[in-house]
């Protein structure tokens, strides 16, 4: 989502940079099969218009699958978390959870929970 008030700090356009590129590793890899895209919302079960969240995009094919909505209170959540969850670290406005299997997924939105 466009924040069009931050400043184009050097930090920033590098985050970008690299938001940018993996997300262009999500669309080859849905594209070649390597990635499948999720039947439903892994927050409430909505089928429509999936986002792929990504816990950290220094690992660009490990993402979950969130309808808009979800997906919006995640972030919301996360910058309001007052503490991190295990092993996430903020870098600016951006918190890097660094978790791999979809239980380490469940245990890190448990967490984020928790943390409000
Ligand atoms: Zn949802
Ligand atoms: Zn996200």
């Amino acid at each position: 989502m466009a924040r069009p008030f931050l400043p184009k700090t050097p930090e920033r356009l590098e985050w970008l940079s690299v938001r940018r590129k993996a997300r262009s590793q999500v669309m080859i890899a849905l594209q070649s099969g390597r990635l499948i895209r999720a039947m439903a919302c892994e927050g409430c079960g909505e089928h429509q218009k999936l986002h792929a969240h990504h816990h950290d995009y220094a690992r660009p094919l490990s993402v979950c699958w969130l309808c808009a909505s979800c997906h919006n209170q995640l972030h919301v959540d996360l910058r309001n978390a007052k503490r991190l969850p295990p092993g996430a670290r903020r870098r600016g406005r951006v918190l890097f959870i660094p978790p791999a299997t979809s239980n380490e997924i469940a245990t890190a939105f448990r967490h984020i929970r928790e943390a409000l």
